[in-house]
């Protein structure tokens, strides 16, 4: 077993890690995560350097992210960085940690935005700016405007636009579409807060270590939905679509706030575990 003087190898660090965070599901894979990200080692060097053994220096800061985990602070505030859309995303504890889930949403918006089409599009309370930077990679021609209330937030999100060259994505701080000033939009995109103030989930999980102005909405978990659907349909373009993603207990609750708008054309979608995750609207005119 290494000892404080001379710290372990690659391979023996991996078990070690392991071993202690062996309580949870993801122990092999938070383990791997954080010993390359010390390391700064890609997923085919955890085997190829094997024998390696870590600095003094690496190994001090593995053991300390080893502690955090084991105290339930998320794998993405501990590295600072997830990954979405295959993408890399910088990521600060003032936003929402990107979930694959969301990748529903992008997928949704793509397939109502041509290959070629210059369209324009709003991300509302783009977070570190997962949803717009995925559309914008996919959509190069398309010209994105980001909102996102949290100043800090925002610059973590410009950041990110910038880290991977999208030059089509414009950043305005504010609340929903208030920033948006006339602007109207071919689509309008959001994530918002969508759990209820009392929800025991709160309390579980990364959740837990993260933001409530990013989770949490009303005691109903329909504020910020409610908010966006009536404020989106005066910033769409004739023939616009708002697509929202929404908890797995609320398709009617959001369709008919789409009804009550007069959207048209309103349809949900299932993701990959089966539950009702996004719904979309059209609007005709305004
Ligand atoms: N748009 C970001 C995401 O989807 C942030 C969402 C949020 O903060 N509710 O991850």
């Amino acid at each position: 077993m290494p000892d404080q003087n001379t710290p372990p190898t690659i391979r023996q660090a991996r078990e070690q890690a392991i071993k202690e965070l062996s309580g949870r599901d993801s122990a092999t894979i938070d383990a791997e995560v954080l010993l390359m990200h010390c390391c700064t080692i890609d997923r085919g060097n955890l085997w190829t350097q094997e024998q390696q053994p870590l600095t003094a220096e690496q190994y001090d800061k593995f053991q300390q992210l080893l502690q955090l985990r084991h105290q339930g602070y998320p794998i993405a505030h501990l590295t600072g960085e997830k990954e979405f859309w295959s993408l890399p995303f910088a990521i600060s504890p003032n936003s929402l940690i990107p979930r694959p889930e969301t990748e529903l949403l992008v997928e949704q918006a793509l397939l109502r935005i041509a290959e070629t089409s210059v369209l324009s599009i709003a991300d509302l309370g783009t977070g570190c700016g997962n949803i717009a930077a995925a559309i914008g990679h996919e959509r190069p021609d398309s010209k994105i405007i980001a909102t996102d209330i949290d100043a800090d937030t925002l610059s973590v999100a410009r950041q990110n636009f910038e880290n991977l060259g999208l030059m089509n994505i414009g950043c305005l701080p504010g609340s929903w579409c208030e920033p948006l000033g006339k602007r109207r939009f071919n689509i309008i995109v959001s994530n918002p807060p969508y759990i209820a103030a009392g929800d025991p989930h709160l309390h579980q999980g990364d959740v837990a270590h993260e933001p409530g102005l990013a989770l949490i909405a009303g005691s109903d978990g329909l504020s910020a939905i409610r908010v966006i659907i009536e404020q989106a349909r005066h910033h769409l373009e004739p023939g616009g679509w708002l697509l929202l993603e929404h908890g797995f207990d609320q398709q009617d609750n959001v369709s008919r706030l789409f009804l009550q708008q007069d959207y048209i054309n309103i349809q949900c979608y299932r993701d990959l575990s089966g539950h009702p995750r996004v719904t979309e609207g059209q609007i005709t005119t305004n």
